[in-house]
């Protein structure tokens, strides 16, 4: 049994469809990504499958249970760490966890045992009587988190939990997300950065509230139809539009390099003649393999689609 099971479902605003017949399936210790760009409908897809706003199509289990009819007893086993999540700033470390653990009905002598692993296994413990308003950016969604794992849920749901949040504050926070994991929590987390899809067992692509691609990311990256190259040199604009101007080649300035993203069958000799008839010298020249922004970004231009924010 899948812990979260989303089956064809579609949400929408009045005229404007947010979710698509979206399905997607997280086991238990597992960890799925959701990448997609701002308006792709991961909010609302996040919000659908802890029943907080009501969707016309398909279904949500979440354990086993529909979120629907029986959210009664899925309530104490779903954390769903929304991406505006609020603190009390006024508030100690301490006080928020208290609170959160009254709002999930957590009792006084389990809050102690939980309250003291989550300080061991997410170093806020040095910090407990800290005001939330006086943590760092990272401490302060790790505290989110903890305020999230009061109650022991089975499966967590996060919404671009690592937003602005520096390098390695990130790289904590997945670790702390991959002991859940260990433990058996199924976890599915919407994140803007691509480095953090390697972290997840699958990932799931969205734009325009659909599923453009889902799998392990050799999966993705097999799936890529085109071929990179890398000039290692930034030239003239004028040059570069005059490159930019072929129809199969597509430019992108990384840097202080060139990125050109060509047909698969295209070589690099084939490259090295559309730079030089573009009057660019070709040394340094070599292919690459590309990353998950290549793959996305090709998805949505294979689906025609655009941001929809
Ligand atoms: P972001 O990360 O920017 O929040 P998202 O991927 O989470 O983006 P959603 O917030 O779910 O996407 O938005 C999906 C679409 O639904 C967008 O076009 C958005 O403008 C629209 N939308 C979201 N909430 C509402 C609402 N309450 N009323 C009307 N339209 C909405």
């Amino acid at each position: 049994m899948n812990a979260i099971e989303v089956h064809r479902l579609s949400k929408a605003y009045g005229p404007i469809t947010a979710v698509s017949k979206f399905s997607l399936s997280v086991e238990s210790g597992e960890i799925v990504a959701l990448a997609g760009p701002d308006g792709a409908g991961k909010t609302s897809l996040f919000r659908s499958i802890c029943n907080l706003i009501d969707f016309e199509e398909g279904e949500v289990r979440i354990l086993g249970h529909d979120v629907r009819s029986e959210f009664d007893i899925i309530k104490p086993m779903l954390g769903y760490m929304p991406e505006t999540f609020s603190l009390y700033p006024d508030l100690s470390v301490e006080e928020n966890l208290k609170f959160f653990a009254g709002i999930f009905g957590v009792r006084r002598t389990d809050f102690e045992i939980r309250k003291k692993y989550l300080y061991e296994f997410s170093g806020l413990g040095a910090f407990a009587r800290r005001r939330a308003q006086h943590l760092s950016g990272g401490m302060k969604q790790k505290l989110a988190l903890c305020c999230n794992l009061i109650h022991q849920p089975k499966v967590l749901i996060l919404d671009e939990p690592t937003k602005g949040v520096d390098p390695l504050s990130r790289r904590q926070f997945w670790e702390i997300l991959k002991r859940l994991r260990d433990e058996g929590t199924a976890i599915l987390a919407a994140t803007p950065y691509m480095d953090e899809l390697n972290h997840a067992r699958r990932t799931a692509f969205m734009a325009g509230g659909r599923k453009l691609a889902e799998g392990t990311l050799q999966d993705l990256i097999a799936s890529y139809t085109g071929s990179i190259f890398v000039l290692p040199a930034l030239p003239k604009e004028e040059k570069i539009g005059l490159l930019a101007a072929s129809k199969e080649l597509k430019v992108q300035r990384v840097g202080a390099s060139l990125r050109i993203h060509a047909p698969k069958a295209m070589s690099l000799d084939e490259i090295a003649k559309s730079l030089s008839d573009a009057g660019i010298e070709s040394a340094g020249l070599r292919q690459v393999s590309p990353n998950l922004e290549d793959i996305f970004v090709e998805l949505i231009a294979r689906e025609g689609l655009e941001s929809n924010a």
